[in-house]
């Protein structure tokens, strides 16, 4: 590559159209001084593998991976992180400079949730966790979740199979927590300090079902769904008077992560937090203004 080309970073997924991953590592770059152009690459189901390779060919150096080729990115890669490891799935991929070097793969999506909620001042150490949802998202946040010792976290899901799979799998890396998992529908009442909706419920308006016993005036429920508007479940929470927070910062702190492992330089992410959610609120008044 010519000596003054910008580096060439993009996040791949089907479909990709929405994604905010490149306002958000546009601004990062222009914060601290680095000059790269991030795109957008939309993949085939059954072409992520083909399209990443043009993407290196290309003097691609990085990648953020979203649905549905998390698990695909994981198998791509060489060498694995120990947090991509525990998910088994990645949202990161570093390329080598040359082709007999290996790729990296990792997941910041863990650290992106942890972080936010500590940007919060959410204090997960000791608390009574739950999450709603065992797919991909819980999957990833787990380990670095258990990491910060909750006392208690049960995973609920619709399909209780996956929960109690999840428990077995990272069972290990309880510690003193006490892990378990529930169907959706059953879960017992009593008051968590956190609840986490790793479910995309939100993104059709659809409350799971959930007794209002779970919820409190300390209760922080968090929705890793976010918009425009609050979503149900956080209306929900906010009705019940729980404090409620949606997963904007966790995109925006996952991808610093991501950017911090490319650039060895950790950006501040306040913000880049507000610009996104400006962005966002803008997009949606421009789609209200066409209807
Ligand atoms: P998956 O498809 O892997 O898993 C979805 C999970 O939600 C499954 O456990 C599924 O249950 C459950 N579920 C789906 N629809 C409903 C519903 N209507 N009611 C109750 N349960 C439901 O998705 P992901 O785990 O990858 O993503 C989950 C959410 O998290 C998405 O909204 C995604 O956008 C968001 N996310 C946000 C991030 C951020 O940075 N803010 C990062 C990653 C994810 P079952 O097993 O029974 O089918």
């Amino acid at each position: 590559m010519a000596p003054n080309t910008p580096l060439l970073y993009a996040v791949i997924g089907n479909p990709i159209e929405h994604s905010r991953s490149p306002l958000i590592h546009r601004a990062f770059a222009r914060q601290l001084g680095i000059d790269l152009t991030y795109e957008k690459i939309w993949a085939p189901i059954d072409g992520f593998e083909e399209t990443v390779t043009a993407f290196i060919k290309r003097g691609g150096r990085g990648m953020n991976v979203t649905v549905p080729f998390k698990l695909q990115a994981f198998d791509l890669a060489d060498r694995h992180s120990e947090r991509a490891q525990r998910a088994l799935a990645a949202n990161t991929l570093v390329f080598p400079e040359s082709a007999d070097e290996p790729i990296y793969a990792e997941n910041t999506d863990g650290v992106g949730l942890v972080n936010d909620l500590a940007f919060h001042d959410v204090d997960v150490a000791g608390g009574r966790v739950l999450i709603l949802g065992a797919g991909g998202a819980t999957r990833g946040v787990l380990a670095p979740l258990l990491h910060e010792a909750p006392q208690e976290l049960v995973i609920a899901n619709r399909n209780p199979d996956r929960a109690h799979g999840l428990v077995e799998e990272f069972s290990d890396a309880a510690g003193d927590c006490l892990l378990s998992g529930c169907p959706l529908a059953e879960i017992e009442e009593s008051r968590f300090d956190l609840i986490i909706n790793a479910t995309p419920a939100s993104l059709s308006a659809q409350l799971p079902p959930l007794p209002d016993g779970l919820i409190g005036a300390g209760t922080a429920a968090y929705d890793m769904a976010y918009g425009a508007e609050p979503t149900v479940f956080m209306e929900w929470a906010e009705a019940r008077g729980a404090r409620a927070l949606d997963g904007l910062g966790m995109l925006v702190e996952q991808a610093a992560e991501s950017f911090a492992i490319w650039h060895g330089k950790r950006p501040d992410t306040a913000p880049v937090r507000e610009q996104l959610r400006q962005a966002i609120r803008e997009a949606a008044a421009e789609r209200a203004a066409e209807d």
